[in-house]
């Protein structure tokens, strides 16, 4: 059985095949610069990798053009389009209306189109890769996985922000969380390995956009993100959580107009504005290197507030069993990891600084570590494969 996994965005159409039997992935690619000039790259397993200039002025033909490739006889993997026994599409932000993973039918698209009030520039593209795909595989079952449905179960008092009542009600203002298949994998996986269904897990995904969550006995019960995914530790171009009075005070200062200040906060902030170098955190590190001390800051700051959390979430869980880290930070950078975890012996937490540096190394805690600290590469694909079949098969 494949299931075609799409990540949508506004120029682009991100795409992973897996064969349900392995769990592998068949193909994967990404149909680029859609409404530009169209740029394909997709790589079949076992197969070069190869890349186009195609035209795709819309997402739909787009969707045409990776049928096309999948079924390629030379680059392809699959014979024809009737192979694909389902699609399943990430969706950043499904509101209050669409909280777990569902098959796409008119009242879905109605609670889908309802989001683009609470996050235009994701659910837009959303929207046209999902009528890309059932224009041009019209037979084919749809399935949405939602980033924010693994947070709807966390406690009002978690998710509520202390504005005026009306007004939340009003425009569905509460905290949502994002990442969420993500720390939903991660903390599945460490479940797993530790044995213990019950285990209190703080997920630590540290990429472009970072996010932390409390994970108790398998369900969220805090998350870092909030309303929208500008909230929380800082990011690569993103502020995080900042006292809300900075925003009109620098809006006034600087004459910035409110259809600025968006992109402002996601684009111009966070390692980007603190360090003045780079949003990558690689090479935020070159800088440290040789000597930059703004570099080191931003390092340093995101260091503290993973630190931090930890600690309120240890507090808000009543303890806490195990770390996860992931991600390409969290995966990847062994100095946020001892740095972010250096002087927590008070909470039961020892890292062992070997294993921390090695690669593909899972459990990076000392044996005597009360808290297991481990490194689980996130796969937020085969999550959302995974519940598009368990969806299709079921109805
Ligand atoms: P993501 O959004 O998960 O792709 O993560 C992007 C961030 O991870 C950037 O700040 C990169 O610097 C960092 N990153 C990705 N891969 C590596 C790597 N192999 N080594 C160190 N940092 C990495």
């Amino acid at each position: 059985m494949y299931i075609l996994v799409v990540n949508a965005g506004s120029s682009s159409l991100k795409y992973q095949l897996f064969d349900m039997d392995t769990q592998e992935v068949a193909a994967k690619g990404n149909c680029d610069r859609i409404g530009i000039d169209g740029k394909l790259t997709h790589t079949a397993a076992g197969k070069d990798k190869i890349q186009k200039d195609i035209s795709m002025p819309t997402h739909s033909q787009a969707v045409s053009v990776l049928i096309d490739t999948l079924t390629d006889k030379e680059y392809g993997c699959i014979s024809s389009m009737s192979e694909i026994s389902a699609v399943g599409h990430r969706i950043v932000h499904g509101g209050p209306w669409l909280i777990k993973s569902v098959r796409v039918d008119d009242e879905v698209l109605a609670d889908l189109e309802k989001c683009r009030d609470l996050a235009p520039l994701h659910t837009v593209p959303h929207l046209l890769g999902i009528k890309g795909c059932m224009e041009v595989m019209p037979e084919t079952p749809q399935v949405l996985v939602m980033d924010t449905a693994f947070h709807q179960t966390m406690p009002p008092e978690a998710y509520t922000y202390p504005i005026p009542h009306e007004l939340a009600e009003k425009y569905k203002i509460r905290r949502y969380g994002f990442h969420g298949t993500s720390h939903r994998y991660v903390s599945g996986k460490a479940i797993e390995y530790l044995g213990n269904p019950n285990a209190k897990i703080v997920t630590c995904h540290l990429g472009n956009g970072s996010s932390i969550s409390a994970v108790d006995g398998g369900k969220c019960v805090d998350t870092s993100m909030g309303f929208t995914p500008l909230e929380g530790v800082i990011m690569g171009s993103r502020c995080g959580a900042v006292d809300p009075a900075i925003i009109p005070f620098l809006m006034e200062k600087e004459n910035i107009p409110v259809s600025e200040m968006g992109n402002w906060m996601n684009k111009k902030c966070g390692f980007l504005g603190v360090s003045g170098v780079s949003s990558d955190l690689r090479e935020i590190e070159a800088a440290i290197n040789e000597g930059n001390e703004r570099a080191t800051l931003a390092f340093n700051v995101l260091a503290y507030q993973i630190k931090k959390y930890i600690g309120s979430y240890t507090a808000a869980m009543n303890g806490l069993d195990c770390i996860v880290f992931t991600a390409g930070i969290g995966e990847n950078n062994s100095d946020i990891r001892r740095l972010a975890l250096e002087n927590m012996s008070f909470y039961g937490i020892e890292l062992d600084e070997e294993k921390n540096r090695q690669r593909d190394v899972v459990e990076i805690s000392t044996e005597n570590s009360r808290v297991k600290v481990l490194v689980i590469p996130t796969n937020e694909e085969l999550v959302i494969a995974s519940d598009t079949m368990k969806i299709v098969s079921e109805s």
